[in-house]
């Protein structure tokens, strides 16, 4: 397999630069990708092939369960080095129905380890689903269920980027960038849906909540004598 992956490379860079010679020259010059993309480590959602795009256009981060994790440095770095140094205005937080890893959330039965530990994050999706669902007397087939918790935690995922300390930053520079959207891709149609969409903010003004606390920055601080 390893050495049928190193041919297929060499085959992938010879045709680059067959079609366009300047291909890798232009690479060098820098990356300017126009989305943070956050997405499952899913083999089967591979982000720039879903979205026909190539090298340098996407900006990618990619774990379990497309999870944005208040306590995790890796994504939070990820995404602070998207917003603020490479000025990604858009993004995406995408799930994808068939997600093994909200499966897994959704089983009574304990995953050991750190999976187990990582799914708890989706738990909030699961219960808001069990609640919505319970509240009006439905019963799903459990496939329909599960679509409805991987759609639930995309948007708990988009809420919670929304609340990190580095996208509430940018938005005292631009209430409009970074723009959030919530997506989820269909493993059986390769489509996507969109849960959230960012182009259409709900209220164009004061529709993100100010910092509080001791990191307020001074030009809050000035506005309000
Ligand atoms: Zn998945």
């Amino acid at each position: 397999m390893i050495d049928k992956l190193l041919e297929q490379n060499k085959a992938w860079a010879t045709l680059r630069v067959a079609e366009d010679p300047d291909f890798f020259k232009r690479q060098l010059g820098g990356q300017k990708p126009h989305v943070l993309w956050i997405g499952c480590s899913d083999s089967r959602v591979p982000a720039e092939q879903v979205l026909g795009c190539g090298p340098g256009e996407l900006f990618i981060h990619r774990n379990v369960a497309n999870i944005v994790a208040y306590n995790d440095i890796n994504i939070a770095s990820v995404i602070q080095y998207a917003v603020h140094h490479l000025k990604i205005p858009d993004v995406i937080v995408c799930g994808h129905y068939g997600c093994g890893g909200v499966a897994a959330a959704c089983n009574d039965k304990l995953v050991e380890g750190y999976i187990g530990d990582w799914l708890m994050i989706c738990g909030t999706a699961r219960r808001t689903v069990e609640d919505r669902l319970a509240r009006e007397g439905k019963e799903l087939p459990h496939d329909d269920y599960l679509r409805l918790v991987v759609e639930e935690n995309v948007r708990s995922q988009v809420k919670h980027l929304a609340n990190l300390t580095v996208v509430r930053r940018a938005w005292e520079h631009n209430p409009r960038m970074p723009r959030l959207h919530g997506w989820a891709y269909d493993i059986a149609t390769g489509l996507i849906s969109v849960l959230v969409d960012g182009r259409q903010p709900a209220d164009g003004k004061a529709k993100h909540p100010p910092l509080r606390g001791p990191h307020q920055p001074t030009r809050m601080k000035k506005a309000k004598r």
